[in-house]
């Protein structure tokens, strides 16, 4: 069973993920290009540990080993004796496919190398490496610690064993898996973003206010929040990026991002992440 956890990337997914291997016991060492980002994960994790604790989630006497259990770095070399990586980088096809590259240069050739890409095939991410029966994909939901489902995609050359230890590790997480084939947007988001999509353009075409839009859909359908909301909330150049993805991988026009969206994402008003998004955040 993999003990040490490499995270690539500390964003909002990356430090969810540091937050959960480390809590069941592993070490973790989580890698961003941004120092500011690795500071900014380990006070995000904090807080989250914090808040679980007075929950009753964990034990309060845990939260300082499960801290310590995570380790930064800017450098990706320090890689270098991991056994099990997984990349939560920008949704960026070619900053990926380099990252693999570089990465299976550094990690040992026994390590499997897990991306949590929403959207980009696992196929051609493994491609980038001289080890695609070690590639899959290990997709976690957003909040990681909260959210239950990992959705495990096989790509075109993944091993049953890589799949086998991937299962294992999501079982030792608490945490349920869906297993998708490696199609665009697997099973969550391939069913999903085309729901929020369809809400952004309502609001475009001036069907309803943002508010109302969320609210019919909140209290109409029984989500725990709007399309608007969560699109927020996922960050609306990862909905972008993803219905991209999904666009030209079905070569579709039923998944074309609304034109609102790319203005939006333009615009720099990315969701909570940036504070304006369809709402506005403190
Ligand atoms: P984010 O913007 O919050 O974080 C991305 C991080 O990647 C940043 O800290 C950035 O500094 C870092 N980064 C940029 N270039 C890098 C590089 N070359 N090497 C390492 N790190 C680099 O994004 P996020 O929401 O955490 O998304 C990360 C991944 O997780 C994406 O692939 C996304 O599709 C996927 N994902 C997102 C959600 C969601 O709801 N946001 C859900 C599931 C999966």
């Amino acid at each position: 069973m993999p003990r040490k956890i490499g995270v690539l990337g500390a964003g909002q997914m990356g430090n969810g993920i540091a937050h959960v291997f480390s809590a069941a016991g592993h070490e973790v060492r989580l890698y961003d290009i941004a120092e500011s980002q690795l500071a900014k994960a380990k006070d995000t994790i904090a807080k989250n540990l914090d808040r679980q604790a007075k929950k009753g989630a964990i034990d309060a006497g845990q939260i300082s080993a499960i801290l310590s259990r995570i380790g930064t770095t800017t450098r990706l070399e320090d890689m270098a004796d991991i056994d099990f990586a997984v990349e939560a980088a920008v949704e960026n096809e070619a900053l990926k496919l380099e990252l693999f590259r570089r990465l299976d240069g550094i990690a040992p050739p026994g390590a499997i190398l897990a991306t949590n890409t929403s959207s980009i095939p696992i196929t051609k991410i493994a491609s980038a490496t001289r080890r695609p029966e070690k590639v899959i994909g290990m997709h976690f939901m957003n909040p990681v610690p909260v959210m239950t489902l990992v959705e495990v995609i096989r790509g075109h050359s993944t091993a049953d064993e890589t799949f086998a230890v991937t299962a294992e590790l999501v079982a030792r997480l608490g945490k349920e898996m869906a297993v998708s084939q490696d199609y665009p947007g697997f099973i969550a988001n391939r069913i999903l973003m085309p729901m929020l999509n369809e809400a952004i353009f309502a609001l475009y075409e001036g069907v309803a206010s943002a508010d109302d839009i969320d609210k019919a859909m909140k209290l109409g359908t029984n989500q725990p929040m709007g399309p608007l909301a969560l699109a927020d909330f996922i960050g609306l150049d990862t909905v972008l990026a993803i219905l991209r993805v999904l666009h030209d991988g079905f070569g579709d026009p039923k998944f074309r991002p609304c034109p609102l969206l790319v203005k939006m994402v333009n615009a720099g008003h990315l969701g909570r992440k940036t504070g304006r998004g369809f709402h506005k955040y403190d």
